[in-house]
């Protein structure tokens, strides 16, 4: 995960303060002895970290913690603060044109996501936007490059405009844009080619086609595992192109953070998204506040409900709750309901998510299979249709027959209509605004 060891670190060094009635002087230098080390453990820029632990140490030697009923929770609170300054502060959103199409522009090296992420970044337009997008194939240089965005048209429903024996981006780029012009789309992403360095022929093409396209939005594809080395090239790229943005692709590979903690305050450039994984839905907004609480292990409910919101069908939802109201929610249900959570992502990444979970050393080598909803579905697809509409009916001798149906252990096949039942009654009672009871839920 993100920033696991920063996290770890961090979150030792300031649990050293916490409970303590008064913290000296002596306390607070050796805690920001060990965040400084921490940071530079986690190749965050040298510069930012002196400017970071100067300012920490100036609060948490101030007035206000130093008179509080609880100074070490005052510092974990000014670390927070400091931390979401670093990243930014406030989230940045896209540029939106006044008049269609909003044109964004995808710039970077090679290898970094572009490609991957001009597809995420379609998807969550549509999405949220319910836009019309239309993708521009500019990567020229690398045939597989137009192959794999065609790909993730195709996948996404998009039209995506390339021309194959041409050479001239810029040309291409012209062209694309009056083919949006001529079906009215709202967005049109440019794909563009990348390099394994900054060179002079890349910056000339990039700005030949920033020319030809006005672009709202110039987005700088950055790969956090790179580290500090991705504030280089950033400053790099900027400097030859106004850049709008950054999106920090491979965040979950990204065990250090120090990409993500240095970028802004070096280049002044905002993080708008963050890649998060392969698929095209792992692109999350980039919020200073919730990464800061995150990083110091206090959960990200927001980003979990965000994206709940993003990936679960509403329409879906309502249907259920209508189920639930008028119990007539049954195994064929709950299997799409399990299809609806597996679409959230991972569900031991999801947990990390709840504040207090991050790095709760109980959860830390949690595994939970994903194959646990395929066992599941296994099960309910080895029941008759009138099994699952009507799970009261499952006596032993059905459920036998389902266990050797399903190639699951009998024990599994009772545990899992348990699970359903109480599932039923506990939604039942939220639906029907009845919450009396429901502490003897497991779980609650
Ligand atoms: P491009 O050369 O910049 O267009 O890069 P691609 O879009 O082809 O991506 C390069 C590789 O990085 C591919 O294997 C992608 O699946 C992978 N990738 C892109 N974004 C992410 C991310 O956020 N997380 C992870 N784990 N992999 C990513």
């Amino acid at each position: 995960m993100a920033f696991e060891n920063l996290s770890e670190r961090l979150q030792k060094a300031l649990r050293s303060l916490t409970g303590k009635g008064k913290i000296s002087e002596e306390d607070i230098n050796k805690a920001s002895r060990e965040i400084r080390l921490a940071l530079l453990e986690a190749d965050v820029n040298f510069k930012v970290v002196k400017d970071f632990i100067k300012q920490i140490k100036k609060d948490a030697l101030g007035k206000e913690v130093q008179e509080s009923l609880n100074p070490g929770q005052q510092i974990i609170k000014i670390v927070d603060e400091e931390l979401t300054k670093m990243m930014g502060e406030e989230s940045v959103s896209l540029n939106k044109s006044p008049h269609i199409p909003t044109i964004i522009m995808m710039v970077g090296l090679q290898g970094t996501g572009k490609t991957t992420t001009v597809g995420k970044l379609a998807n969550y337009l549509m999405k949220k936007d319910k836009a019309r997008p239309l993708l521009i194939a500019g990567d020229i240089y690398r045939p597989a490059a137009i192959d794999q965005l065609k790909q993730i048209g195709d996948n996404l429903n998009v039209p995506v405009y390339s021309e194959l024996d041409n050479k001239d981006v810029a040309e291409i780029v012209k062209h694309g844009l009056q083919e949006a012009d001529k079906n009215k789309n709202d967005y049109v992403l440019i794909d563009t080619a990348g390099r394994l360095e900054i060179d002079e022929q890349l910056m000339d093409e990039l700005k030949r086609v920033t020319e030809v396209a006005h672009p709202d939005n110039t987005l700088l594809v950055v790969d956090a595992m790179t580290g500090q080395a991705a504030t280089k090239v950033a400053e790099g790229f900027n400097a030859d192109l106004d850049l709008t943005g950054i999106i920090l692709t491979k965040l979950d590979g990204d065990t250090r953070g120090g990409a993500a903690l240095s970028i802004r305050a070096v280049t002044g450039l905002p993080i708008i998204f963050t890649g998060q994984g392969e698929k095209l839905t792992d692109l999350d907004s980039f919020y200073p506040d919730r990464m800061a609480s995150r990083i110091l292990g206090m959960g990200d409910m927001l980003t979990l409900i965000e994206k709940a919101q993003q990936d679960y069908d509403t329409k879906e939802a309502e249907k259920m709750a209508e189920k639930m109201r008028e119990n007539t929610f049954d195994f064929n249900d709950f299997v799409d309901q399990m299809e609806q959570v597996q679409k959230l992502g991972p569900i031991d990444q999801l947990i990390k998510m709840i504040p207090g979970m991050a790095n709760n050393p109980a959860l830390k080598n949690i595994q939970i299979p994903d194959n646990e909803i395929d066992h599941i579905k296994a099960i309910v697809y080895s029941m008759t249709p009138e099994e699952r509409e009507n799970p009261d009916i499952l006596n032993p001798s059905r459920r036998r027959r389902i266990a050797a149906g399903s190639g699951m252990p009998i024990v599994q096949v009772n545990r899992m209509i348990k699970q359903f039942k109480q599932s039923k009654e506990m939604m039942q009672k939220m639906t029907s605004g009845n919450m009396k009871g429901l502490e003897n839920l497991p779980g609650m």
